[in-house]
């Protein structure tokens, strides 16, 4: 995935910095938004953008993929409401026993609004680590939002 700000396209309202769970990976210079290398390419400022000045274009990877470097488990926290669904809490309690087992560290990936709060109970319930990405695109689930963020690389 590659993300581009078309400058001539800028209107400058700044509404894509809100949206961007990534703080400091979109800023504003000489009126228009730029990309920083905090930018982690998910995309998920694009559908912010009135004006479509945010160009995402998807690419495919052909790299082979070693997956020996991939290791830990991970439980996506569904919530609504900014309420923890208790399927989540339990998947957690079962990631917990399977990380365990395989001697690596469990993380929850938590999306949303205002989460932040809601990351104790992850902790509570066994994790390790929370991923967290935490913006207004994230409020509702939403499958283009929620994949890109998740699999930015
Ligand atoms: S939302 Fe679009 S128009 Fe507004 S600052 Fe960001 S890139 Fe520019
Ligand atoms: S592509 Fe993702 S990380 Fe980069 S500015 Fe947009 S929302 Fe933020």
């Amino acid at each position: 995935m590659s993300v581009k700000i078309k400058a001539d396209e800028c209107l400058g309202c700044e509404v894509c910095i809100d949206a961007c769970p990534f703080p400091g990976a979109i800023i504003m210079k000489d009126g228009v938004a730029v990309l920083t290398d905090k930018c982690t390419g998910c995309g998920a400022c694009a559908q912010s953008c009135a004006a479509e000045a945010i160009e995402v274009t998807k690419t495919e990877d052909k790299l082979a993929v070693d997956i020996s470097e991939y290791k830990g488990v991970w439980v996506f926290i569904e919530q609504r409401d900014g309420h923890i669904a208790n399927v989540a809490l339990e998947l957690l309690s079962e990631g917990r026993k399977l990380a365990d087992e395989l001697g690596v560290e469990l993380a929850g990936v938590l999306l949303g609004e205002n989460m932040e709060g809601l990351t104790r109970h992850c902790f509570a319930f066994g994790a390790d680590k929370v991923y967290l990405a935490d913006a207004p695109v994230f409020k509702d689930y939403r499958t283009d939002s929620y994949t890109d963020v998740i699999v930015a690389p």
